[in-house]
């Protein structure tokens, strides 16, 4: 469903690249040659325009699902971006239905336009103007359509896999857990961390498979290391899993978990899954469901970068939470302002009522450690414990 469906493509000059009264099932931006836009006028083919590097061409299909209006003709060999259906009928969806009505206005009100046209002068000015949008926007969104292109090439090789930073017992830096991290494996550019690419991966619905290769990884690992404890009657540490709230809004979330644990053969409840507050007030009643389901199937929920957002203590009754983990800017600045410690204490005396575990987050000196010791956080991970490493990188360290 996500893979392979976005393509480059490579075209002849004087080919043909789409077909007026075609049914358009793609658009097309181009990023190198040059391309005449051509309609039939009283049976004869009329040019309305040539367009260059950053136009795009063939998306009112798309936008309003009638006939191409016109036909493209290469002029010179080009190298076009093939935007397909599914990635702006997914983008047109989410937007805001006035603005989505606005452009179908816009679109049907040029798709008049070009029928009135006469084939010189200044129509073919205004249809020049009218599908060129400003050079900012296009390069952007040129940006944001090669980098997706390449997550889905990554998506296809399994490029997609964590690393592990080790969650720690504060009284004695013993490691009770590891978050999974995501980061890519990128054939040019090495190994990419999440603020290169989630955004993306978010805005195109990536993140789901992208996700789902973390995750299968990160069970690997954890069977391995529980298959390895197990040798000496003790049990590997937790693994905590990041969840995309779009992840978690799958119908199929929960099902998808319960087959990778099946797969695995781990214990369910040395999994913990990590969302964020947004994820988890957006549709309280469904959220409810989803964790209620999580329940059945024995893994563990923590709410992630507690702090940042929404950060109600209200609602934390509500849900069937195991843990929740205090964001970094957060836990740093205690050295700083005695009322955030407070509210960490605050937060800490409430967990121990509700009975869910609390995590400090971006632990970076000895101080942060005794601060949070003073006010009773048992639990932590930062860089002063340990930094997000490789599978390879941790055997290695364990070993030494
Ligand atoms: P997060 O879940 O809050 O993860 C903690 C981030 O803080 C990680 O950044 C980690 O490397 C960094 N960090 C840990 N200890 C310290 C510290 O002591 N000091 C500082 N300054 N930073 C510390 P990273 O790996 O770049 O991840 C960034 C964010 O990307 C994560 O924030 C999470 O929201 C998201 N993310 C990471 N992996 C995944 C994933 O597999 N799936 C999804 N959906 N999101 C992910
Ligand atoms: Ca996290
Ligand atoms: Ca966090």
């Amino acid at each position: 469903m996500y893979a392979g469906s976005y393509t480059s493509r490579n075209v002849e000059a004087g080919e043909v690249i789409c077909r007026e009264g075609e049914p358009g099932d793609c658009a097309f931006l181009i990023e190198q040659g040059a391309v005449e836009i051509m309609v039939t006028r009283h049976g004869a083919p009329v040019s309305v325009g040539r367009l260059g590097p950053g136009d795009m061409f063939g998306e009112m299909s798309m936008i309003d699902d009638s006939p191409r209006s016109a036909t493209a003709v290469a002029r010179e060999h080009c190298r076009l971006i093939v935007v397909t259906n599914d990635q702006l009928v997914r983008r047109v969806a989410q937007t805001d239905p006035v603005l989505r009505m606005c452009l179908t206005a816009l679109t049907q009100r040029l798709r008049a336009a070009t029928a009135r046209i006469a084939p010189q002068g200044g129509a073919r000015h205004a249809l020049a103007q009218s599908v060129e949008p400003q050079q900012q926007v296009k390069e952007h969104a040129m940006r944001q359509l090669l980098l997706e292109q390449e997550l889905r090439d990554g998506i296809r090789h399994q490029a997609f896999a964590p690393h592990y930073q080790p969650i720690v017992s504060l009284d004695d830096g013993s490691v009770v857990g590891y978050e999974a991290l995501v980061r890519w494996q990128h054939a040019e550019r090495g190994i990419l961390g999440p603020g290169a690419f989630l955004s993306a991966a978010e805005a195109s619905g990536l993140i789901v498979p992208i996700d789902r290769q973390v995750r299968h990884r990160a069970l690997g690992f954890l069977a391995r290391e529980d298959a390895k404890a197990r040798r000496y009657g003790a049990r590997a540490p937790y693994m905590s899993i990041n969840v995309a709230a779009q992840d978690f809004m799958e119908p199929d979330f929960v099902d998808e978990i319960a087959r990778a644990i099946g797969e695995s053969a781990v214990a369910p409840q040395s999994i913990m899954l990590e969302l964020t507050e947004t994820c988890i007030i957006a549709d309280p009643a469904l959220v409810a469901a989803k964790l209620a389901a999580c329940k059945r199937i024995g893994v563990r929920v923590a709410i992630d970068d507690f702090g940042t957002g929404y950060s109600s203590l209200s609602y934390l009754h509500q849900f069937p939470i195991d843990a929740i983990k205090i964001d970094r800017s957060f836990v740093q600045a205690i050295e700083h302002d005695e009322r955030r410690g407070a509210v960490i204490l605050l937060i800490l005396q409430l967990a121990a009522e509700l009975g869910f575990s609390v995590i400090a987050e971006g632990i970076e000196t000895a101080a942060h450690v005794a601060l949070l010791g003073d006010i009773g956080c048992r639990l932590g991970q930062g860089y002063y414990y340990g930094r997000p490493q490789p599978e390879a990188s941790l055997e290695a360290s364990k070993a030494a």
